[in-house]
């Protein structure tokens, strides 16, 4: 059975190694179908296509979009898009500019707790106009002010953190249309992970399939067996495309490797029977 990785991350977001590098290492972990899919963002889908093609695996061209949904910021994957398209472009021009206003609050935060030039500083170790909050975390932890990334999120970024700034995303209606425009399909993207009741994420998917989203993934580093469960009897309940997803970022975590454990349970249908 052929290895489906439908999520991970590059240098162009949060990410730490290039396309051609996260290519290759997908391709030496025996990765047969790889999804490309940086926040907000398409910067390192042509440069994919291109490794995935001298690498010799199958790439997915694709993006993770920020949004802001019950007063919580959901991920929507979009699996297969058109990068060029217009109305894609011109949602995702508007993320990074509200991607570069929070950078600006979040340093701000950061400068008021005593930590000088935080933006300029993340920025020069991002090599982004719009750092994520993972370069923030990066920055915090190696200069001394967390323990760990987990430690930075805690401490200063997360919900409870000091410098915390409410994200003020896209709505679920636009990214999901952005991506269907681009001829993608939409996927919630680690559904296991929202603090939402069962009811309020009922609610979320049954707005999401109105606007014409497609797939649940099902199957995510960042799920527990048991929310691989509940997340399958909530995609067979709405008929929804089950998807897998790694959610890679960096090496060195060995929970979290390209292609690694993402067996899809058997009742389900892969988003990938529809391609
Ligand atoms: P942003 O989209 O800039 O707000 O950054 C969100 C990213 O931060 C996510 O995609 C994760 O990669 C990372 N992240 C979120 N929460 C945590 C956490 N508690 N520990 C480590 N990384 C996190
Ligand atoms: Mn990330
Ligand atoms: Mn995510
Ligand atoms: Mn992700």
């Amino acid at each position: 059975m052929a290895i489906y990785d439908l999520h991970s991350h590059t240098t162009h977001s949060d990410g730490t190694l290039s396309p051609l590098e996260l290519v290759t290492r997908a391709k030496s972990c025996g990765v047969d179908v790889l999804a490309l899919t940086d926040h907000d963002g398409t910067f390192g889908l042509q440069e994919g296509v291109d490794a995935a093609r001298s690498v010799g695996i199958r790439f997915v061209p694709g993006v993770e979009i920020s949004v802001t949904w019950g007063a919580q910021t959901v991920h929507i994957v979009g699996l297969g898009i058109d990068w060029l398209n217009e109305k894609l472009r011109a949602g995702l021009a508007e993320m990074q500019i509200k991607r570069v206003e929070r950078a600006k609050q979040l340093g701000r935060k950061l400068e008021t707790n005593g930590i000088p030039n935080a933006l300029e500083r993340v920025k020069a170790i991002a090599g982004l106009e719009a750092p994520t909050r993972t370069h923030f975390g990066r920055f915090l932890v190696d200069n001394g002010y967390a323990r760990d990334l987990q430690d930075s999120f805690n401490k200063w970024l997360g919900k409870k953190g000091k410098a915390y700034v409410r994200g003020d995303w896209a709505t679920l209606v636009e990214a999901v249309t952005w991506i269907t425009a681009a001829g993608g399909q939409a996927v919630i993207a680690h559904p296991g992970r929202y603090q939402y009741t069962l009811t309020k994420l009922r609610c979320m998917i049954e707005e999401f399939i109105e606007c014409g989203g497609a797939g649940l993934e099902v199957v995510s580093s960042s799920h527990s067996p048991q929310m691989v469960g509940d997340m399958s009897a909530l995609a067979k309940h709405y008929a929804l495309l089950a998807s897998v997803g790694s959610d890679f970022h960096s090496p060195g975590n060995p929970r979290v490797e390209l292609g690694r454990n993402l067996t899809l349970p058997a009742n389900l249908t892969p988003i990938w029977s529809t391609w």
